[in-house]
């Protein structure tokens, strides 16, 4: 495996003195390239900048065809390099050719290399190119090599800035790592649509079952639990706002499994109640109907039929498993905010004629 001749610091000593040296921008790139592929013993060094269009543009290079400069152009998210710019993530592929994602270019001559390493061209947060070093050798990079990489981007990023080498950078939302972003649609056809948009995540695998310092760990969980309850206690308060007897977490934003509801009548002492992971066991076979309303259905009263009674499981506010046998409000309640955290709404337990008049009635744009 080869290694780096000089290490890192030889090659940001090198970096100092080409940026020193009066020279244009375009210069400037092309020394920089050939260092970091001598320094890093890699064949191919390529930077590809943001252009005025918003493609990555191949703007200099060491070992790929010098006529590809300014002519090979990748959109964001075309190939590993339009990967490692949609996602401002660095790839380090040993066989980077087989990887489904390589979108190979003839006019650059890269087929002969089966090993990528690429770092995204960061400033401000936003990607502004795409700095890539290739080898001919299956070569897996070191962890330092990568790091090397991107503390070098950083570098790049200030001269291709200086130089205003960069066409526009777009403000596009697939371009910026962390900043929310609204999407604007057009009606494919006449109708309406309710609901959250919620990220998912994928669940937390729990690899390390045993810690290293239990302390630490258990101040974690103490602060986890804080935090729930507090999430938990400004459901309820919104609830009350609203007011609501019941809501359920998704309604608010929160992908958690909590439900809180108060039943108590007007002029009754208030009665919070707290279901967290909520779980029905089984429900009755017999049915009820009440007149059901929803907070994120604002307006809407409907008939709903639902098992009279169910059997739940949850935790308590405490933290305390609980189980729970449920009838007339508290049944029916239940089981709409258990809805909610299966993603159903009462409109979906509505029949369609009524569904069409409530949806006539909602707020434009709501
Ligand atoms: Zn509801």
């Amino acid at each position: 495996m080869p290694g780096s001749v000089g290490g890192p610091r030889i090659l940001l000593r090198r970096l100092r003195e080409v940026m020193a040296e009066p020279e244009s921008a375009q210069k400037r790139l092309d020394k920089i390239v050939v260092l970091i592929a001598s320094n890093m013993v890699a064949e191919v060094c390529s930077v590809y900048l943001m252009n005025g269009t918003k493609e990555l543009e191949l703007s200099a290079t060491e070992g790929l065809k010098p006529t590809a400069v300014h002519a090979t152009r990748l959109r964001v998210g075309e190939g590993l390099v339009g990967d490692i710019a949609a996602h401002a993530r660095p790839r380090n592929l040993a066989g980077a050719q087989s990887h489904p994602g390589f979108a190979y270019r003839p006019e650059t001559g890269e087929e002969i290399y089966k090993s990528l390493m690429g770092v995204p061209i960061l400033r401000s947060g936003k990607v502004v190119g795409v700095l890539v070093v290739q080898n001919r050798t299956k070569r897996h990079y070191t962890e330092e090599e990568v790091e090397a990489l991107q503390t070098v981007a950083m570098v790049l990023a200030e001269v291709v800035a200086a130089a205003d080498l960069i066409g526009a950078v777009p403000d596009e939302p697939d371009l910026s790592r962390q900043m929310p972003y609204h999407i604007a649609g057009t009606s494919f056809s006449e109708s309406i649509a309710l609901g959250h948009a919620v990220l998912h995540e994928p669940r937390v695998h729990v690899t390390k079952l045993i810690a290293e310092d239990t302390e630490l760990e258990l101040k974690r969980l103490e602060q986890a639990v804080y935090a729930l309850r507090g999430s938990i206690d400004d459901m309820l308060e919104t609830m009350y706002d609203a007011p609501g007897i019941g809501l359920a977490a998704v309604q608010v934003g929160v992908p958690k499994q909590v439900i809180v509801m108060d039943l108590a009548r007007e002029g009754e002492e208030p009665e919070p109640r707290y279901f967290i992971n909520p779980e029905i066991l089984s429900t009755s076979d017999d049915l009820a109907v009440y007149e059901e309303g929803c907070l994120s259905v604002p307006d809407f009263y409907e008939e709903v039929e639902r098992p009279a009674r169910c059997r739940v499981r949850y935790l308590d506010y405490q933290g305390e498993i609980r189980e729970e046998e449920c009838d007339e409000m508290l049944a029916t309640c239940l089981q709409h905010e258990m809805d909610h955290l299966d993603g159903v709404l009462i409109l979906d337990r509505t029949a369609p004629e009524q569904r069409r008049e409530a949806l006539k009635a909602l707020p434009a744009g709501g």
